[in-house]
């Protein structure tokens, strides 16, 4: 073993080179250095000696959850040392009076989930990956999903954060509560820092009532440009959806040349999957109500008749990326957004950019993933990628709606952003890491 990682009481300890070389990257196209260990803490005197040991070493301590980052935000990098959640220990507990739920930072969220979901209420989060993801992966990058439209991101739903910081103690970060106001908030700052700040290793999370009633609705449109203009369409008209998803044509053809049989039957020439589940919303008047304020841009519109059915169409949904992946291996995906009053404006400008894109994504909250295909071909990918990050903040929008900087979009981010914003974060990361010692070169 590593002479200076010997004194780390209570924790797995990883050396082994092969297993190591699977800790290089996540699910994006970075791949890291390889790591000096792998260390899973059963304690915090094992998280305690961990900083001790990092600042007197100069290690990098780069927190993963269960690798299914896009932006390379878990790859090592320099001398590091991945500090893995998942044999910390905490277990799930839920206070129905308070709709509280609390759980460790390796919990899956999965898990965090059915718990909530058992007990009849709901922890609404749901990136596509959330049955592999890491409750601590999913708020140090403040995931989001189809949900978010309605319910917000992950941290919306989270009343408070226990991290570990670089006195090697682990602070509580917020009350398990609604109201506290006591200071600047800094358990907002810890979620979507993507480790950069300290170590989260457990969380209070808010809930809510399970919603009693869902329905799932394929929309096929004609005209694929008249599919911007849904989501505005139907908040005008007082309509909400919990989920408003949408695959441009290109990606449709795709999923039914190459997807499972539930994608070979999609209909339209490009498509929505819609959802509500606000009471009363699978009664016949709801969904006239809703047919009317849609109007003519509908060709029909099919209603999931059933639990399988809702489950069929998620699932193609939840595959896209990975069918994509498979047909087109060197793709570069991008998650930007722009506010949903300019998706419109998004596509205008793409096409006149000439960008070689192909689209899906939530239409409901302007996140689109914008992909493209044959970057390995084409040669000016890197310029394509930077227009297309020039034009969604030309428009408002922002070089990630979910997934985050990490090492995958840092260059981009340090290159397009208020460089006061840059210097502001990097100061904020010195007062609260001096050393250094918490996945630094990641972000800023
Ligand atoms: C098929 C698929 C679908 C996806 N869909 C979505 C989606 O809809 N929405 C979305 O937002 N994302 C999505 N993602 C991206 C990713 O899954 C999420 O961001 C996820 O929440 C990351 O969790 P993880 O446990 O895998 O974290 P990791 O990938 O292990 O880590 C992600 C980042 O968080 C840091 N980190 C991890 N744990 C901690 C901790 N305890 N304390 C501090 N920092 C930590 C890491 O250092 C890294 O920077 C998807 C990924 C895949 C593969």
């Amino acid at each position: 073993m590593i002479k200076f990682l010997s004194s780390i009481p209570n924790a797995v300890i990883i050396e082994l080179t092969e297993t190591l070389e699977g800790y290089r990257r996540d699910e994006s196209h970075i791949v890291g250095d390889l790591p000096l260990a792998v260390v899973k803490p059963q304690g915090p005197d094992a998280l305690r000696e961990l900083v001790r040991v990092a600042k007197g070493e100069g290690l990098n301590l780069v927190p993963r959850g269960t690798g299914t980052g896009k932006a390379g935000g878990a790859a090592p990098i320099g001398r590091s040392v991945v500090v893995e959640l998942s044999e910390y220990p905490g277990g799930i507990s839920v206070s129905s009076a308070e709709l509280a739920l609390r759980a460790s930072a390796g919990t899956f969220l999965r898990d965090v989930k059915s718990v909530a979901t058992e007990r009849g209420l709901c922890y609404p989060p749901d990136p596509n990956s959330w049955d592999q993801c890491s409750l601590g992966g999913s708020l140090a990058t403040n995931a989001g999903g189809p949900c978010a439209c309605k319910y917000g991101m992950t941290r919306h739903w989270a009343y408070s954060v226990d991290a570990l910081m670089e006195d090697g103690e682990i602070h509580r970060f917020g009350i398990d509560s609604v109201k506290n106001n006591a200071g600047p908030n800094l358990a907002q700052m810890l979620i979507g820092s993507e480790g950069i700040f300290g170590i989260i290793t457990a969380a209070s999370l808010r809930l809510t009532h399970a919603p009693r009633e869902r329905v799932t609705m394929l929309l096929p449109v004609s005209r694929w440009e008249d599919l911007p203009e849904l989501p505005g369409r139907l908040t005008q008209n007082g309509f909400m959806p919990s989920a408003l998803e949408f695959w441009d044509p290109a990606v449709l053809k795709c999923l039914r040349r190459f997807g499972p049989d539930e994608a070979r039957r999609l209909p339209g020439e490009a498509l929505a999957i819609i959802e509500f589940d606000d009471a009363g919303c699978a009664s016949e008047v709801f969904l006239n109500m809703v047919m009317e304020a849609i109007g003519s841009m509908a060709e029909s519109i099919r209603v999931a008749s059933s639990v399988r059915q809702r489950e069929a169409i998620w699932d193609v949904r939840r595959q896209t990326s990975v069918i994509l992946k498979e047909q087109f291996p060197n793709k570069i995906s991008e998650d930007v957004a722009v506010p949903r009053s300019k998706i419109r404006a998004f596509f205008e400008g793409a096409e006149k950019l000439k960008l070689p894109i192909v689209t899906y994504g939530h239409l409901g909250d302007g996140n689109l993933h914008v992909n493209l295909l044959f970057a390995d071909k084409s040669g000016d990918a890197e310029r394509n990628v930077i227009s297309l990050f020039r034009l969604v903040l030309e428009l408002g929008g922002t070089l990630t709606g979910e997934h985050g900087i990490g090492l995958a979009k840092r260059d981009a981010f340090l290159m397009l952003t208020d460089p006061w914003r840059i210097e502001a974060i990097r100061g904020i990361k010195k007062a609260l890491d001096p050393h250094g010692i918490f996945n630094s070169g990641k972000v800023v």
